[in-house]
């Protein structure tokens, strides 16, 4: 991996921008959310941050889009702070599936039902049992707060119609939710869990927001521009590790290969991903591949690690 300096690359990024949003027209927005499937196609937006607060961006940057599993990085990471390892690892396993990110196939078949991770859909909805507060409203609150205070943004809000959305069309993760208390795996009342997990999907961002969400864990858990530790470091390294072997959905080899940085999607065509001790990048590109991941958004970052040698490996 080589340093990347802002300016050299600041003339390229529009042009790579262009050239990857040439594919999203063989990506399909998801639409098993429905108001998901109201996202402009061929949109494509990436934003840089380094540790100066010096950025870059290009393309569709303005484009607001729920954050969906990019979100479960942080939950994750405030139920870890909360809790502590023993009690999270306690309730969600450390292993990639290799099923889609919403199957609930291995909460039966493999003892003790505990989900395989935290970054897929049944791991997730785990970690929103593991939020501190009394009700939802309270854990939504504290889950808002956190991201606040990561992305330097108060004015972060959850898109109510997404929110809704997800809601009412949820039968696959509500059954998974159900199996999981069964399971003994959920604490609570379950209608309450998975509240606060479409909540904190739900969260609209930008993509200037998650180059600042990635850049604290650029630096490991401090923000380098206000100089405030915001997470333990041990914890950073938990969810980078996690980004990297699960991050991408069942595209996370094939991506550590040709990108080689810790990176998560969400189905709504955002990718965070960073550049260790450099650069918070976030990226949006609602068409997704078959793999459920930003069509174009992979290629730019593909493109951008290829030409200024990003990879960490
Ligand atoms: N809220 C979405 C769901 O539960 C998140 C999925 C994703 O982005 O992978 O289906």
């Amino acid at each position: 991996m080589t340093a990347i300096i802002l300016d050299q690359i600041a003339g390229k990024l529009p042009l790579w921008v262009e050239d990857s949003r040439k594919c999203s027209s063989e990506g399909r927005v998801a639409s098993y959310i429905p108001e998901l499937s109201k996202a402009p196609t061929e949109a494509l937006g990436i934003h840089l941050l380094d540790g100066s607060g010096r950025s870059a961006s290009a393309g569709d940057c303005g484009l607001s889009f729920t954050m969906q599993s990019i979100s479960k990085v942080f939950t994750l990471i405030l139920a870890l702070i909360e809790n502590g390892e023993e009690a999270v690892f306690h309730k969600v396993g450390m292993e990639p599936t290799g099923d889609n990110f919403n199957s609930m196939l291995k909460l039966e078949l493999v003892r003790p039902g505990i989900p395989f991770n935290p970054l897929i859909n049944a791991g997730a909805i785990a970690i929103s049992s593991l939020i501190g507060g009394r009700n939802a409203e309270e854990k939504s609150a504290r889950t808002l707060q956190f991201f606040r205070s990561l992305a330097g943004n108060d004015s972060l809000e959850c898109d109510e119609d997404v929110r809704r959305s997800e809601s009412e069309t949820a039968n696959l993760n509500r059954s998974m939710a159900y199996l999981l208390k069964d399971n003994g795996v959920l604490e609570g009342d379950v209608e309450e869990v998975l509240a606060v997990y479409f909540h904190h999907c739900s969260i609209s961002v930008t993509c200037a927001d998650l180059a600042r969400m990635a850049l604290v864990l650029a630096f490991d858990g401090v923000d380098p521009i206000k100089g405030e530790r915001l997470i333990p470091r041990r914890y950073v390294q938990i969810a980078k590790t996690f980004m990297t072997t699960c991050g991408m959905y069942n595209a996370s080899g094939e991506f550590a290969i040709q990108v080689g940085l810790p990176a998560k999607s969400g189905v709504s065509g955002g990718i965070l991903t960073l550049v260790p001790g450099q650069y918070g990048i976030g990226v949006v590109g609602p068409a997704l591949n078959a793999k459920g991941n930003s069509i174009a958004g992979v290629q730019l970052l593909e493109t951008m690690s290829r030409e200024l040698d990003l990879s960490m490996f």
